[in-house]
């Protein structure tokens, strides 16, 4: 039987196709020089911000795991249906609850040695094996599950879904979350394909709402599913956007131009 699920290009952007190479850097090249793991801080630190901005942007377009995934593991990846246990919230809820449990652990156990000389040779340490232990598991579910499959509970995903939640009733994300956004819902062949190529296995074409554009909290903005839209009716758009293209039918700054 073929895969419903189709592979397709999803690294558009310089930092998409070469981010990994940052995560070996951390994960391999940080067994020698523990200090690389302090530059996940940096990375922890920027998907918290980009989130309360616009979602789970940084797992589609900066996430270094994710280009890894997504360039490296994807061409061999069996690219099956991602189990739907993965996705549940006992799932996510429990994995973010071991996650952190541990991590603090390790963290405090660091912070014993401080003022030590090799203080931050042991902090940067912690965040080496986290970077090692998500790319061999995350690894392993993209080569034998789907690319995307560490995705679905990765903590740092929680954590951006919580700082998203802070963005959205703080009324700012409104003005700078870009959704994928159709022209017009019956131009839609219901064909599917922004589903089949979709790295999270989301189904847009079944959800746009009333304002045309797709709520899911899950959704990576990473333009996949716009690129291969055969009629070439999606889009990545603001809230006032969608609304000025529902209204109007035509893209505001193509008239602006
Ligand atoms: S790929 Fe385009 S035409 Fe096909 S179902 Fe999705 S939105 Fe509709
Ligand atoms: S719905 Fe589109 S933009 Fe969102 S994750 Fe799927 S392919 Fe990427």
């Amino acid at each position: 039987m073929s895969n419903y699920y189709i592979k397709t290009n999803r690294t558009f952007t310089g930092i998409r196709r070469y981010g990994w190479l940052f995560t070996i850097l951390v994960a391999v090249g940080g067994l020698w020089a523990p200090k690389l793991g302090l530059l996940v801080i940096l990375i922890m630190l920027s998907l918290m911000i980009t989130s309360f901005f616009t979602g789970r942007y940084w797992c589609g377009n900066y996430c270094p795991h994710g280009s890894l995934f997504d360039r490296i593991a994807m061409p061999v990846s069996l690219n099956r249906k991602i189990p739907e246990f993965l996705k549940s919230k006992y799932m996510i809820t429990g994995f973010f609850i071991f996650f952190m449990f541990s991590f603090s652990i390790r963290i405090i156990n660091a912070l014993k040695s401080w003022g030590s000389h090799d203080f931050l040779d042991k902090l940067g340490f912690v965040f080496v094996t986290t970077y090692l232990m998500v790319l061999i598991t995350g690894g392993l579910a993209a080569v034998f599950i789907n690319p995307r499959t560490w995705c679905q509970f990765c903590p740092m995903g929680t954590i951006q879904k919580f700082t998203h939640k802070l963005g959205k009733i703080s009324g700012i994300t409104e003005k700078t979350e870009k959704k994928v956004t159709i022209e017009d819902k019956t131009k839609c062949l219901a064909c599917g394909k922004c589903s089949r190529v979709c790295p999270f296995q989301l189904t847009p074409y079944l959800q746009f709402g009333e304002d045309n554009q797709f709520h899911d909290v899950n959704c990576i903005k990473c333009g996949t599913c716009v690129e291969n839209c055969p009629v070439n009716v999606l889009s990545l758009k603001t809230k006032e956007d969608a609304i000025y293209m529902t209204k109007n039918g035509e893209n505001k700054y193509q008239i602006e131009i």
